[in-house]
């Protein structure tokens, strides 16, 4: 199948033009090794440029809509995103190697961004404070200004959502970096905003390679916020280029984030939670679910029916919407193959199948369920970022906390128990910047603030926190007498 484009991949937007590069990078499909487009290789003068525009927006119509305006036109936006879900999930699950059902719940999940953003944009509000006599005093929540949007490959269109969505919410204009092996759906989302009336320089994507056009945008003096989602490595890059700016930044790093199975755990609750936040995505997901900590009076059993799902799963070509897809590419595929490799000294309990009508040519690793760890392993340290969940056994609570907290990470964690008091003592030992009690991931709604501790990052993006980390709170106190 060719890619349902309706626009030119090779242009990228920038102060309401749309141009080409000097240069393009090749587009690759993840199912089968094809090149299937091409995009722009967007260069620092082009960020440059971009930069600029974003400031004169702010200066021009953009500065001037009110908050009601901005709020309307993410709506528009987010009605257009659904009008155009079909073609919007094939590019997706062509570009990220998706399961065509999985790109299409993120097009929902992209319009549920911009309907929620575009919701909350005149609910936002400073306070009045009480203060001495003579005073009045109150706060302001204003945009901080031009906003960096640094996005990786493996949900384009959600993260994209979720931190541009909330930046325009608030009135602060956007650069876009999106990941360079997965640029379609931002390009689509930049001609979706123009279709609804995004005033020119308001939203800018310049596609490119992260060490190119990526560092060039996290270093600019002109750039007054950096949100960055991807590997911990060019985290700590992205937060030094901040800090010599000085300029605040957020960072939306990995996991290696653990479901505690407690023995009067609802098992036939838990298992399809444990399965699937481990293998979606085929892995590649910064919440992954990589860890699963059993008490040891049910490990076996739990292994066993775990074991018994994975010998189901099916991976193959993204369209054809198998339980999983291919890894994003040839050097991913490379990584996950190595992680696995060193599971030599523990137990391969069950793998899945790649299907039949996967090209040899494409990046597919069947699902792997590694019994016999233990908490200090590398494969349960470090992230994998393929299909792939190690079960290990905990004798008691204190175990169980003591492995669950035991790596650098905090993103998520979940707990799996009808214990009620338990549920509530973990809730607050557990290091993770979300906790979900007898579930894992509470439906990944767009109102729940989502973010990490530790390596994982800090600062949050989704829901309300979301508005206020892309605001800057000015203190207001007047002396009438
Ligand atoms: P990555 O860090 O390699 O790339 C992410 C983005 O950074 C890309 O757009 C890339 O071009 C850019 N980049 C690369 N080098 C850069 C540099 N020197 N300066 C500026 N930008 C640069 O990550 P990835 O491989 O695309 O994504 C996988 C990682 O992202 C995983 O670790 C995963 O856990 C994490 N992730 C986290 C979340 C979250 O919300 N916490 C969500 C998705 C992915």
């Amino acid at each position: 199948m060719t890619l349902p484009l309706w626009f030119d991949p090779e242009e990228m937007l920038i102060g309401g033009r749309w141009r080409r590069g000097s240069e393009t990078l090749a587009v690759e499909n993840p199912s089968d090794g094809s090149e299937m487009a091409r995009v722009a290789r967007g260069t620092p003068f082009d960020i440059d440029e971009a930069v600029a525009a974003a400031q004169d927006a702010l200066d021009g119509d953009w500065g001037r809509f009110t908050a009601v305006e901005r709020g309307r036109l993410l709506m528009k936006m987010s009605a257009l995103v659904l009008s155009r879900i079909d073609d919007l999930a094939v590019i997706e699950a062509m570009d990220v190697g998706k399961p065509l059902s999985q790109a299409r719940a993120d097009v929902t999940a992209l319009a549920r961004y911009l309907e929620f953003y575009g919701g909350a944009a005149d609910k936002v509000m400073g306070e009045t404070i009480p203060y001495l006599n003579g005073y009045t005093a109150y706060t302001l929540r204003e945009p901080h200004g031009v906003t960096a949007h640094i996005v990786p490959w493996n949900y384009p269109m959600q993260i994209i959502g979720r931190s541009v969505g909330a930046a325009l919410a608030m009135g602060n204009a956007a650069v876009v970096k999106p990941a360079e092996e997965a640029s379609l759906t931002a390009l689509a989302f930049a001609r979706i905003a123009e279709e609804a009336g995004m005033p020119a320089g308001a939203l800018n994507i310049v596609p490119g390679l992260g060490e190119e056009a990526g560092a060039a945008l996290s270093s600019h003096p002109g750039i007054n916020h950096i949100s960055f989602t991807g590997s911990v490595a060019v985290g700590q890059l992205i937060q030094a280029a901040a800090a010599a700016n000085v300029v605040p930044v957020t960072l939306e790093l990995g996991g290696k984030s653990p479901q505690l199975v407690f023995a009067d755990a609802d098992l036939d609750r838990a298992l399809p939670f444990l399965i699937n936040a481990g293998i979606q995505n085929a892995g590649q997901t910064c919440s992954a679910a990589s860890r699963i900590l059993v008490e040891r009076t049910r490990y076996d059993e739990v292994l066993e029916k775990m074991a018994a799902c994975y010998r189901e799963l099916v991976v193959g070509p993204a369209l054809a919407d198998h339980n999983l897809g291919p890894l994003i590419s040839r050097h991913q595929k490379h990584i996950v193959e190595a992680y696995l490799s060193l599971a030599s000294d523990l137990t391969i309990a069950a793998q899945g199948t790649i299907a039949g009508d996967a090209p040899a040519t494409g990046h597919y690793v069947a699902p792997t369920l590694i019994g016999g760890g233990h908490g200090g392993h590398r494969l349960a340290q470090e992230e994998i970022f393929g299909p792939a969940q190690i079960v290990i056994p905990f004798e008691d609570e204190e175990d169980a906390v003591a492995i669950a907290n035991g790596t650098d990470y905090g993103l998520v964690a979940s707990v799996w128990s009808e214990n009620g008091p338990r549920l509530m003592r973990l809730a607050k030992r557990l290091r993770a910047g979300q906790v979900f009690l007898n579930n894992y991931g509470a439906g990944g709604g767009v109102e729940l603030p989502f973010g990490g501790t530790g390596k994982s990052g800090h600062g949050r993006e989704k829901g309300f926190e979301a508005l206020y980390g892309f605001s800057s709170l000015k203190t207001v106190a007047a002396w009438h007498g």
